[in-house]
């Protein structure tokens, strides 16, 4: 797959070549191969900006480089800076699609949220990210790309410590070229970051689960379940009338026990929709005896839409049926508050501008 031709310009995106791409284009054209891991080095953990930059590369070479590829196929058209350190980047890609990827800084971690989409075709009636359908895959390169720009954000002693794939978008609805870019993200002589603490998350679709389980990186998986009952979870998750809870529960045991990792799962509380006792009982009862953590998260406010966060008493009184029951939980910080932080904000609020 290739980042699309962007005003004319054909030449394809340096990152939608793997090494070994790189490696025979450059025979092609008479240079060696070893320029390949140079090239590679430049990009991915060097921070260059530009071809001409790559000062240990011959002239000729670089310009052969900036003749035959784009190094940046996206535009960034807004970047916005919380109080709190996180930055959200807004990317305009070759073809007008607009996606967004955050970085955020807790203490040591430099963790940054990723797209896989333009857009999602997930429909969950509380996130932005969805609400106008998908309009398309994003390609490795441009996956890589958010990667590489987040990066270039952090000063030069400081490195990417984990990535979450939570952006816009189902990742599993693009796997390939998902797994392409975290093959680039977790090479040590990539961006060098343990496949532990690389998180797909997903909505959660077995068949694509059951593919991931048999990958050859055991990347860390989070499925966002947000309702304990199939009733509940087809209004608020529309694809899981296709699916159903039961479904994906097996299919995430199926990748606790091929992978050994602990599984997480998300859950958005909505005031008065899912965050009653009764759901907690519920929910309690679907997490027994599996090796998981419950990652709960307070819904963050989107823009025309009517769900509203939990008051902080029924959000404790929630955590406290769980914890009583046994089960791990953590509930989320809602952080970048003040820049649009939650998925697909900062496009919708664009357009409706
Ligand atoms: N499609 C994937 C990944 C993208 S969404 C998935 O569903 O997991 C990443 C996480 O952000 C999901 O758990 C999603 O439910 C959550 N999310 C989306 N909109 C949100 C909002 N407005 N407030 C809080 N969390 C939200």
């Amino acid at each position: 797959m290739r980042t699309p031709i962007a005003n004319g310009d054909a030449r394809p995106h340096i990152l939608d070549l793997t090494l070994a791409d790189l490696q025979q284009w450059l025979v092609e054209h008479g240079q060696q191969k070893f320029r390949a891991g140079q090239i590679h080095g430049w990009l991915l953990q060097r921070r260059a900006e530009s071809f001409d930059s790559m000062s240990d590369l011959p002239k000729t070479l670089r310009e052969q480089l900036s003749e035959a590829f784009r190094l940046w196929a996206g535009k960034v058209v807004e970047h916005q800076t919380a109080e709190d350190g996180t930055e959200k980047l807004l990317f305009e890609l070759a073809d007008g699609g607009k996606i967004e990827c955050v970085l955020l800084r807790e203490e040591g971690r430099r963790s940054i949220c990723v797209s896989s989409q333009v857009g999602c075709a997930m429909g969950c009636v509380f996130c932005a990210s969805g609400l106008d359908g998908v309009e398309r895959n994003l390609s490795r390169g441009e996956i890589i790309e958010q990667m590489l720009r987040l990066q270039r954000l952090l000063p030069e002693e400081e490195r990417l410590s984990h990535i979450v794939m939570m952006g816009m978008g189902e990742p599993l609805a693009n796997l390939d070229q998902v797994l392409a870019a975290l093959e680039v993200a977790k090479d040590p002589k990539g961006l060098g970051i343990s496949p532990r603490r690389i998180t797909i998350s997903t909505v959660g679709l077995p068949p694509a689960i059951d593919r991931l389980a048999k990958h050859s990186t055991p990347f860390h998986l989070a499925i966002s379940l947000h309702a304990p009952n199939d009733e509940l979870r087809d209004r608020l998750v529309p694809v899981n009338s296709k699916v159903g809870i039961q479904k994906i529960m097996q299919a995430a045991d199926r990748y606790f026990a091929a992978t050994g990792r602990r599984l997480t799962f998300e859950y958005v509380l909505l005031s008065g929709i899912n965050d009653g006792p009764e759901h907690a009982a519920q929910l309690a009862k679907l997490l027994r005896g599996r090796v998981s953590m419950l990652n709960v998260i307070p819904y963050n406010p989107v823009e025309g839409l009517e769900y509203e966060t939990p008051s902080s008493g029924r959000i404790s009184d929630f955590r406290n049926t769980l914890l009583e029951a046994g089960i791990n939980i953590m509930f989320r910080q809602r952080k970048g508050d003040g820049i649009d932080a939650a998925c697909g904000q900062l496009r919708r609020n664009r357009e409706n501008v």
